[in-house]
């Protein structure tokens, strides 16, 4: 079996930035871009069209394009692409084994770039080729701007910190911000609710959830469920965001690298790694807080950086 100085799992901003660099390295990087777990090879931007706050692209560039243009850099220095999810890795031998979906390879390092996918719930006319990414979203500092959603009633729902930060980011271009929330209080820490109940804007839906998106070409209604007496009335909308958290994409770990509460990966503060030595992680997987595609390509850039000392301190040239 092969043994590889540097294997990348993940194909998304963060894996082709780390494969970038660590080609240039001439650390000769194999990199394993997934096929089914966790999202389709490209990653989340694979799922969008435009893409206006990736910084090079005046005009905005189509999620599809920017993540080809990604891949082609990451093989022009040489990176080695498996088009296979990765099923389990051993961390505990040296080298590193990581165990695909059909072949196996060794790693003297190991990065991580599989990114986190946006939990979202299964409502009629929110889902894929239905108004997913017509008017249904589950980032608003990606989509928010877009001129779909300007000077129209805006849906987040959730009820935790995040849901609140999306709501009174979209109050920049709604005219109204609702929060729909299942319960008669949020989760979110007591600042946060309170800039959500105090900013004219917002108003927060208690006891209620969302049992349809409808609309023509685009999200124009929504049917909003009363939990507590049942009833349903509809609601003219320009967009639905949902704000419920994110699931990391970690199962093939199977628990050998330490994760926070919510499982993103630890990393040390101000570097890649992780509290595996020789094993790092870069992108959404670690990244509670930012989760851009920029966020996700510096940090790519970091875990190769992080990568090549250690080989280097290690002697494996
Ligand atoms: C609809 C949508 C629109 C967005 N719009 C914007 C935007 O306009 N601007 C912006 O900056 N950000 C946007 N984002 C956020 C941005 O896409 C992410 O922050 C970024 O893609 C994270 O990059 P990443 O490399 O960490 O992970 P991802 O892009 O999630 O890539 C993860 C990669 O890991 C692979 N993978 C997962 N598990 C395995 C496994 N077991 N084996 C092998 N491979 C695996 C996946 O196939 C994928 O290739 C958007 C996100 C979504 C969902």
């Amino acid at each position: 079996m092969k043994t590889n100085k540097v294997v990348i799992i993940g194909s998304g901003p963060a894996g082709y930035t780390a494969a970038i660099y660590a080609a240039r390295a001439n650390l000769s990087p194999v990199l394993f871009e997934g096929f089914m777990s966790g999202g389709s090879p490209g990653g989340q931007l694979m799922t969008t069209t435009d893409v206006e706050n990736y910084p090079g692209f005046p005009d905005g560039v189509m999620g599809p394009v920017l993540m080809d243009l990604f891949r082609r850099q990451a093989e022009r220095f040489g990176t080695k692409i498996f088009s296979e999810d990765v099923e389990w890795v051993d961390l505990s031998r040296r080298p590193f084994l990581v165990h695909g979906a059909s072949r196996e390879v060794e790693a003297h390092a190991l990065i991580i770039a599989t990114g986190a996918t946006a939990k979202r719930l299964d409502i009629e006319g929110a889902g894929d080729g239905e108004f997913w990414q017509k008017g249904v979203s589950a980032c608003a500092v990606c989509d928010g701007a877009a001129p779909i959603f300007r000077n129209k009633a805006l849906f987040v729902i959730g009820g935790g910190d995040s849901a609140v930060e999306e709501a009174i980011f979209l109050t920049k271009y709604a005219s109204r911000v609702y929060i729909v929330h299942r319960r008669d209080e949020l989760r979110a820490s007591k600042i946060m609710a309170e800039r959500a109940l105090k900013h004219p804007k917002i108003e927060i839906l208690w006891n209620s959830a969302i049992d349809k998106v409808m609309g023509d070409q685009i999200v124009g209604s929504v049917l909003l469920k009363n939990l507590q007496n049942g009833s349903s009335k509809e609601m003219e909308a320009g967009g639905v965001f949902f704000a419920i958290g994110h699931q990391p994409n970690t199962a093939f770990l199977n628990g050998q690298i330490a994760t926070n509460e919510v499982g993103y990966i630890t990393v040390e503060a101000g570097s890649s790694r992780t509290s595996v030595t020789g094993v790092f992680a870069c992108g959404d997987v670690q990244d509670p807080t930012y989760r851009q595609a920029i966020t996700a390509a510096g940090s790519g850039c970091m875990a190769a950086l992080d990568a090549e000392r250690w080989l280097s301190e290690e002697g494996i040239e």
